[in-house]
Formats: structure tokens, C-alpha cells, sequence
């Protein structure tokens, strides 16, 4: 699957030890928020940084996302079983300082998340070799060290769950891509950081400038 990408739906604390680490409560719906299709990237491109003299710290958090292959609105968990057209790994890049400021004064998070470049994404793979997204494993090492350890069994939100609540919320349309939330360990980005993306027997690396 690879159709345009409309809207990136992402998903904030889907792991509570995420959700502690950065002293947030666990919540009891999704908590829910997008980036925009320019701001999608592949991962075969070195990450490019933004200024941290200006702009701070960029953070990266490795997530599971699932692309649509059919349009989903009020959707059950069968139909939203169904809709899953392509699985790959992504990065949420975060402007974590910003972010931060703007939440602590109740402003919208978009400039801290929907920068150029802000949505990395890896190559799409076929659904069928998921299962049914249960027992997902994906790693994210920087400099072949182990940062973050993703394991979807321990999502608060399980993916077909998700996207069926996320339907109820809003229309989602083929192309559309869902970043399924981070799992604990996200860090700061350093230039020449060199990282490694596993899902499975799948690997992708790329470099961040
Ligand atoms: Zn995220």
C-alpha cells in the first residue's frame, strides 16, 4: 500500500510507560492529534534537524503505523480490521522543548509537531504478516544502542480498537496513515546520530544531519 497520504492521525500516550516518563497522566480515551501529509518524509533520506539553537530540542519517538486502505467513519472493529492496507515504522518528531511551553500554556502542539520532516516513515509491508497486531515487536537503536523496545501488547489502545474509536471521532480516508503511539524511551536527536529501525525481519537505517 502506498496511496497519497491525506492526514497523519497520531496517538499521544498509548503506552503508559511513555505517558509516565514524561509525567503525564495515563488517559482513558486515545489521546488524538495530526500532522500534516507535507510534513511526511522516507526514511531513505538522512533526517535533517532543525536549528536547536532556535528551534530546541528535537526528540524522536519510533511508533507502528498503519496505512488505510479503505475509508473508515463510525466503523466497528471488523471494519476497521479490514481497512488496514499497509504496516511500516515511523518516527514522531518533536520539537520536545516547545511542546512543552505551548501545553504548559494550553496552546495547540502543531508547531512543535508538524514541521517538514516531521513524520519519518519506513517502507510499506503487506498487513497479513501482523497477525492481528497483538504481538507487534519493533525496535528504534541510535548508534547500535538499544533506545526504545516496542511491543504493541502492551498498548492501552489495541490498533483495530483504535482506529474504530478514532472513525468515531473523525472520518478517516484511504491514504490516511496512524502513528499508533511511542513506547517508552524517546530521547533527543544528536547530529550524526546513526539510527536503526527493526520491525521483524524488516531493518531500515538512516543518519540525521
Ligand atoms: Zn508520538
Amino acid at each position: 500500500m502506498q496511496a497519497t497520504i491525506g492526514k497523519v492521525v497520531c496517538v499521544g500516550r498509548n503506552y503508559a510507560a511513555h505517558a509516565q516518563e514524561l509525567g503525564n497522566e495515563v488517559p482513558s480515551s486515545p489521546l488524538l492529534f495530526m500532522k500534516p501529509a507535507s510534513s511526511v518524509v522516507a526514511v531513505r533520506n538522512d533526517i535533517i534537524r532543525l536549528d536547536p539553537t532556535r528551534y530546541g530540542d528535537t526528540h524522536y519517538e519510533a511508533e507502528l503505523c498503519i496505512q488505510l486502505s479503505a475509508d473508515l467513519s463510525r466503523a466497528s472493529v471488523e471494519q476497521a480490521q479490514q481497512a488496514i492496507g499497509g504496516v511500516t515504522l515511523g518516527l514522531d518528531l518533536t520539537l520536545r522543548e516547545l511542546q512543552s511551553e505551548l501545553k504548559e500554556k494550553g496552546h495547540p502542539w502543531e508547531r512543535a509537531k508538524c514541521f517538514d520532516g516531521a513524520c519519518v516513515l519506513t517502507d510499506w509491508l503487506d498487513p497479513q504478516a501482523f497477525g492481528d497486531f497483538t504481538q507487534v515487536k519493533y525496535q528504534l537503536y541510535i548508534n547500535n544502542e538499544l533506545k526504545q523496545d516496542g511491543d504493541t501488547g502492551l498498548m492501552l489502545f489495541p490498533v483495530y480498537e483504535l482506529l474504530a474509536e478514532i472513525s468515531h471521532a473523525f472520518s478517516l480516508q484511504a491514504g490516511d496513515v496512524i502513528m499508533t503511539g511511542t513506547p517508552s524511551g524517546v530521547g533527543v536527536l544528536q547530529a550524526g546520530d546513526k539510527l536503526t529501525l527493526k520491525l521483524g525481519a524488516h531493518e531500515w537505517q538512516t543518519q540525521v544531519r
